[in-house]
């Protein structure tokens, strides 16, 4: 069992399976929403995520149609992701796991939408990387 939580500690949530897919996504909508330079999400099947804690302090935003974002209400500390088209799966931020695990799909790493990476930003090459998703 994987467990993580949001910085302020009001969010607390379980990852009971390896994820499916891993990846870094380079695009703008990410490095806003993070604010960061790229962000980092781990695949898993919805059911396997369970929020153990602050249901009532979560708050959401469509990034798009169809993609709602969760975070912390208070620290805004970035939890899920559920994509409408995608209804059996949920993307979490493996960055926020507690303890330093790999979440799994180590063989899926991959950087995506690098046409949208920071040009300042130094990828090494051992990744794969693709343009766009
Ligand atoms: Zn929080
Ligand atoms: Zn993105």
């Amino acid at each position: 069992m994987m467990r993580g939580g949001c910085l302020c500690g009001a969010v607390r949530f379980e990852v009971s399976e390896p994820a499916s897919d891993l990846y870094h996504c380079h695009c703008s909508m990410c490095r806003k929403i993070h604010g960061t330079a790229f962000a980092t999400y781990a695949v898993v099947a919805r059911l396997a995520m369970t929020l153990t804690k602050g249901e009532d302090m979560l708050s959401r935003y469509d990034s798009s149609p169809g993609v709602t974002r969760s975070f912390c209400r208070r620290c805004g500390c970035q939890i899920a992701i559920d994509v409408a088209y995608q209804p059996d799966d949920r993307w979490f931020m493996p960055g926020i796991l507690d303890d330093p695990v790999h979440p799994g799909a180590g063989n899926r790493e991959r950087h995506i939408f690098v046409a949208s990476k920071l040009p300042w930003l130094h990828l090494d090459g051992v990744l794969p990387q693709s343009e766009e998703a």
